[in-house]
């Protein structure tokens, strides 16, 4: 609970119960917000995201909740907005692959794909931002991909979701940047994170300038930026973080 920490800034963080949401919440943490860290599935991976957190003297919560689900994020987000008075940083950090060639692309695929990064953005933002509009403050970074820049095969319903996730935000961005809310998107290229798992490494370090694959804290770094006071005059960008591609 945020009851000393009423001064803190509080940040909302989607899939932070490992890998790059678990690294974005860390350095948010460390930029002294209150974390609310979201999971799906993964208790055990959100209690050890806090534990990092409080072990480096910072403060926060888990919340389990599906970013799919727009009655449950709702409700989520009048919770803690009456629980905890404000809502200052949402990443859009959750998200899933479901690849395959397109022209063998179950349905299923495609939609659950599009349901977690697209629609996902959509159930978190909108709530948010309605509150982000009646403080006239805020900031929300949403993780975009390298696969919605340029062509990866096997990736439709990802290239898709995410250009969607791209465009979205560059238009609210455009939206509520009188308001003095801030909504940027960044693009990572490839993150050791368990999402690549049975990505063909050595192949694929080949294509990147840097010859060598990030670390999740490489993309908190630049989050964290954006959700700072030093990016105030930086709005509707997406930022890639991806060791050169281009
Ligand atoms: P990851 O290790 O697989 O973690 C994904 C996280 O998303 C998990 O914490 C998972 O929760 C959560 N999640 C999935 N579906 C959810 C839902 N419906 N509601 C709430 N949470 C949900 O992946 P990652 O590599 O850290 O990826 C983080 C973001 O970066 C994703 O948006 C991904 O597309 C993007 N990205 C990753 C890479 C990369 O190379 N790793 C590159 C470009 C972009 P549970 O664990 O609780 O199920």
């Amino acid at each position: 609970m945020m009851t000393e920490e009423h001064e803190k800034k509080l940040a909302i963080i989607t899939g932070a119960a490992r890998g790059i949401g678990r690294a974005i919440a860390l350095e948010l943490s460390r930029m002294g917000c209150y974390t609310v860290i979201n999971y799906l599935s993964d208790k055990d991976g959100a209690k050890e995201s806090l534990a990092l957190i409080e072990a480096a003297g910072g403060s926060g919560e888990i919340y389990p909740f599906d970013v799919r689900d727009a009655a449950q994020t709702e409700e989520v987000i009048a919770d803690i907005t009456e629980r905890l008075g404000r809502i200052d940083i949402l990443v859009n950090n959750a998200g899933i692959i479901k690849d395959g060639l397109f022209m063998m692309m179950e349905k299923e695929n495609w939609q659950a794909v599009v349901d977690t990064s697209l629609n996902g953005f959509y159930n978190m933002t909108r709530p948010v931002i309605e509150r982000m509009v009646r403080a006239r403050s805020g900031s929300v970074v949403s993780i975009s991909s390298a696969s919605s820049l340029l062509p990866n095969r096997g990736q439709a319903n990802y290239a898709a979701a995410k250009a969607g996730l791209n465009a979205a935000s560059r238009v609210v961005a455009a939206e509520v940047a009188r308001l003095g809310i801030r909504v940027n998107v960044v693009a990572p290229g490839l993150i050791e994170t368990d999402m690549i798992a049975d990505a063909p490494k050595d192949h694929i370090k080949t294509l990147i300038p840097m010859a060598r694959i990030g670390r999740p804290e490489e993309v908190a770094k630049v989050v964290a930026f954006l959700c700072s006071e030093d990016a105030s005059y930086v709005t509707g960008q997406i930022l890639s973080v991806n060791g050169g591609m281009c």
